[in-house]
């Protein structure tokens, strides 16, 4: 099989550059992995930028209808007492946009849904790649013996991309220290209204209503990597972990269904000094695993995108325009996993000594102070 432009991995970041090719003209072809496409993970935030990334892709509508907005976003102590108030209205008043969150299911059914099925090859997974003589074509293998011939190669799978490992030896995920447990229950009797977050001595726990009465939380405890204490944590294991943090903690946990309960230990990539190479570019995860910190790693998949999207209309040979999108999304992303790296340390303190100064800190943290990071976040043109 032949193509111009294949597209290794069919998540948020390999769909929303699918996407970003055909609005400039294309016709890439997807490649991935796994025989059904469904999305890893429960809930996802998709932050102002991510939104205003969607706007230039014209997907912004779509996903809004499936989304909720966020109103407002509390870090409390174990205790129940504010750490930080972020009121989302008035990111919204001053940047036009709203933050919102989304079921990833129903973000994949957006993405999904712009794609040509005739495009999308499902049950490739790519193993390897060979570059012609004349560094024009590559041949792309796939586990099931298949092959496929492309001028351009986006690769956009995830983390743990072995594409990724061939171009940058040694780049392979680093371990942050912490594992996470996420799930998505039905909010209709908890009524929690507004996302949260618990940062105390057990560790942290995070709550964020979805549409359609559903809420995504999550939890994350120190721990060694691959810890097999906490892979066969259950339900009831997690909420005795819990057990003096605020009741509505222990309520979430008891209304979640066992088989719906999603571990993983949170791991990045340190930043990597190249996204271009030639005629192959890395994008969304494979590029620039963040930890979700900031809850921006498939925001700044998503942002990807809008930034090729916005090189495709401006025009010129692909490998200038690829070496374009690596200049300015280079800072940017090694900002973000960096800035999220150190704020999993700080939110993840379980020394009490550190823990009441790191509050104290918190809470007289002056607005400008905060202001200005959000500003570097959300204060993004495509
Ligand atoms: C606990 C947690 C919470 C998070 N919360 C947020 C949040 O609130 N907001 C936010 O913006 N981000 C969040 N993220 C980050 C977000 O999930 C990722 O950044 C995002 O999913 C990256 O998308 P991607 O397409 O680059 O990679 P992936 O989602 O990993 O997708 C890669 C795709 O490629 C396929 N694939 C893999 N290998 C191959 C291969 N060899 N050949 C072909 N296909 C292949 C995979 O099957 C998959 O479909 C969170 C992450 C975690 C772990």
């Amino acid at each position: 099989m032949k193509c111009t432009i294949a597209i290794i991995g069919g998540g948020i970041a390999g769909l929303t550059t699918a996407i970003a090719f055909q609005k400039a003209g294309y016709a890439p072809v997807v490649f991935e992995a796994t025989d059904i496409l469904k999305p890893v993970g429960a809930g996802l935030g998709l932050a102002a930028n991510a939104i205003r990334a969607l706007d230039k892709l014209g997907l912004k509508n779509q996903v809004v209808n499936r989304g909720r907005i966020l109103s407002s976003f509390t870090i409390k102590d174990e205790k129940g007492k504010t750490i930080t108030y972020t009121d989302s209205g008035k990111i919204s008043r001053e940047y036009g946009l709203d933050n919102f969150t989304i079921h990833r299911a129903a973000l994949h059914e957006v993405l999904l849904a712009e794609i040509p099925k005739e495009r999308l090859y499902t049950g490739r997974k790519c193993i390897d790649y060979t570059i012609s003589n004349d560094g024009i074509t590559h041949q792309l293998r796939f586990k099931d013996g298949s092959t496929c011939e492309a001028d351009y190669v986006i690769v956009a799978d995830g983390i743990h991309s072995p594409l990724r490992q061939k171009l940058v030896p040694g780049s392979v995920p680093r371990y942050a220290g912490y594992t996470c447990w996420r799930a998505v229950v039905d909010n209709s009797d908890l009524k929690i209204d507004s996302s949260f977050e618990i940062w105390g001595s057990k560790g942290r726990f995070g709550a964020v209503p979805l549409a359609d009465d559903q809420l995504y939380w999550f939890a994350t405890v120190n721990s060694t990597a691959n810890n097999p204490r906490f892979k066969n944590f259950t339900l009831a294991d997690l909420g005795k972990w819990f057990m003096e943090y605020p009741p509505e903690v222990g309520e979430i946990i008891r209304s979640t269904f066992e088989d719906t309960l999603i571990w993983n230990d949170i791991i990045d990539l340190k930043p990597v000094q190249r996204y271009a190479f030639g005629r192959i570019l890395l994008i969304g995860d494979a590029g620039h695993a963040t930890t979700p910190n900031m809850g921006q790693g498939a925001c700044q998949a998503i942002e990807d995108a809008a930034v090729l999207y916005s090189e495709l209309i401006t025009g010129g040979d692909m490998e200038d325009l690829f070496r374009r999108f690596e200049k300015r999304r280079l800072p940017r992303t090694h900002f973000i996993t960096n800035q999220s790296a150190r704020i999993g340390k700080i939110a993840q303190a379980t020394n009490p000594f550190m823990i009441r100064i790191r509050n104290a800190a918190f809470r007289s943290l002056p607005d400008r102070i905060k202001d200005r990071q959000l500003k570097k976040l959300y204060n993004i043109d495509f």
